[in-house]
């Protein structure tokens, strides 16, 4: 029989069953439904794609077939379901549930506005991979080489989730540093606590956005690597262009075999952008141990 695309990586409905606000800005959605049994979790921070209904766009409105997203271009705005990224927190397939953690922020958009007004039953489709996926999952951007002595896990809130599911994940032995910027400082509880890893978590205070993820990444970088060189960065137009970077061989696997430090930086793509020119033009972190991603950038909408 011959495995297709949607063999791997398709669309589960899901059912919320039940909302629990962790922190005052992490909200977690528990989803249920038969379907799940076969939802895929490949870990670290693999992404998926959850599509939200609105008042003009039902859910079975969205194309599902191999070629959904070229169809899902060509509805007309007003009847297309919007989709967004999360990241896949815990799957518990025998109970048919997956957890995802989502940012209570200001309703800026449709992911914001479910967010805000979801209620037990409400229905959303996930694009996720299935558990016949196996090999290298594009969707899982924390690949590190080999041998690395430390790890810097940076971040905003919507990439808490992600580091998270990265700190439980990581072996006893693993040391480094997570760097998190949030929005209240009760917040800092989300995180679980790896003994090798400094945490150095703060929060944001009113209009000063990045400040405390920029100061304790520079902080941070300076303890790690202390007499790094730095070289040419190429700059990336964030209001263009995707900022994203996951340095891989052609095979899917690390770029490098071997690294003093490897950076995993996520959020807001102006900080991260900046971090990333810090880390590889100041300090001299070799790019292909700097893995970075815009997971949403100030004033823009995802699609
Ligand atoms: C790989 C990946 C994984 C992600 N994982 C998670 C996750 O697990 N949990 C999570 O909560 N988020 C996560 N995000 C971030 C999430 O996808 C975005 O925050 C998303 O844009 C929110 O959609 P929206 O419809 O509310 O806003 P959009 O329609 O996309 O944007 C509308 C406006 O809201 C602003 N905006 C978007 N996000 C935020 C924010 N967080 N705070 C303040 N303003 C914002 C935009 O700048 C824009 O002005 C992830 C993103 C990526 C790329």
């Amino acid at each position: 029989m011959t495995t297709t695309a949607l063999d791997v990586h398709r669309f589960f409905r899901a059912t919320v069953t039940s909302i629990t606000d962790l922190t005052p800005s992490f909200r977690r959605f528990t989803f249920g439904g038969d379907d799940l049994a076969v939802y895929g979790d490949p870990g670290l921070d693999q992404r998926v794609k959850i599509v939200f209904p609105t008042s003009t766009a039902s859910l079975d409105a969205m194309p599902t077939g191999e070629d959904w997203y070229t169809q899902w271009r060509e509805l007309p705005e007003a009847d297309r379901p919007p989709f967004r990224t999360y990241t896949t927190r815990y799957v518990r397939n025998d109970a048919n549930e997956v957890d995802i953690d989502m940012v209570s922020h200001d309703v800026l958009g449709p992911a914001s506005d479910w967010i805000a007004k979801a209620a037990v039953g409400d229905d959303v489709l996930i694009f996720a991979p299935t558990s016949a996926h196996s090999g290298v999952s594009y969707g899982i951007d924390f690949v590190p080489p080999a041998t690395v002595d430390q790890i810097l896990l940076a971040g905003d809130e919507t990439a808490a989730p992600a580091i998270a599911a990265i700190l439980e994940q990581l072996p006893r032995e693993a040391t480094g540093v997570v760097a998190l910027e949030v929005p209240h400082p009760d917040d800092a509880a989300y995180l679980p606590h790896h003994p090798g890893f400094e945490y150095r978590v703060g929060a944001r205070r009113d209009g000063d956005r990045h400040s405390h993820l920029l100061t304790s990444v520079m902080d941070a970088a300076a303890t790690l690597v202390p007499t790094g060189e730095g070289s040419d960065v190429e700059e990336i137009d964030i209001d263009t262009d995707i900022l994203w970077e996951v340095p891989r061989t052609a095979k899917g696997g690390a770029a490098l075999k071997s690294a003093r430090l490897y950076a995993w930086l996520a959020g807001e793509a102006g900080a991260i952008k900046t971090l990333r020119r810090h880390l590889v033009s100041e300090r001299g972190v070799d790019r292909r141990a700097v893995a970075f991603m815009g997971y949403w950038r100030l004033g823009r909408a995802e699609n």
